[in-house]
């Protein structure tokens, strides 16, 4: 509910900040007053970097990572082992599992997970490309570190059965990922002892 005495250009800010994953009402007003307090170190940089990262940070054409490069670092990266894939929901778990130094091969990003509930269904996600790249020659072994949930574990089993025909061996993440865990929230040994402990899938 906006406040009467609260001027538009303030309440638009407050509005805008509330939509951040995190923050309610409340601490986007805290957010914003403390932005208006620490114009010249934070407020003005920060709107520079908004407007630059929502010009030149675009989705990766072959893997889905964000980057402002295409194809993003990771992809380029020649040192790479090519024979692995590692498929993850988004790119805040690609973050995760390089943090945790737990996976050398490349990654792919599906976007979201499948969601019968929420009408997220397989076109909505990034898996066409999956399969093409997985049947790739090189490509010899999928890992799906999808979370522990109800869904990432039925887009795990879509998944699976959707790469039957690209004969590579499919694998995912096995002991300390709890169920209903997300990736993101998990610390790094737990993530990299998962990943080294892979399952067929
Ligand atoms: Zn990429």
């Amino acid at each position: 509910m906006p406040a009467a005495n609260i001027g538009p250009e303030l309440q638009r800010l407050i509005d805008l900040l509330a939509k951040l994953p995190g923050l309610g009402p409340r601490s986007a007003k805290r957010a914003a007053l403390h932005l208006l307090k620490k114009r010249d170190p934070v407020m003005r940089p920060l709107a520079f970097a908004l407007a630059d990262a929502a010009d030149k940070v675009k989705a990766c054409s072959t893997c889905g990572n964000w980057d402002s490069i295409d194809p993003c670092a990771i992809c380029a990266e020649a040192s790479r082992d090519q024979s692995i894939l590692c498929v993850v929901q988004d790119v805040g778990d690609l973050w995760a599992l390089e943090r945790a130094g737990a996976h050398k091969g490349r990654y792919h990003v599906l976007g979201g997970l499948l969601s019968p509930l929420d009408g997220i269904g397989p076109n909505d996600l990034n898996l066409g490309s999956l399969i093409e790249r997985a049947s790739a020659p090189a490509v010899s072994e999928i890992v799906l570190a999808l979370p522990a949930t109800v869904d990432g574990q039925t887009t795990a089993h879509y998944v699976t059965d959707q790469l039957i025909a690209a004969n590579v061996s499919v694998t995912r993440l096995s002991q300390g990922v709890p169920v209903g865990g997300e990736l993101d929230y998990l610390d790094e040994g737990t993530l990299a002892a998962a990943m080294k402990t892979r399952r067929p899938a």
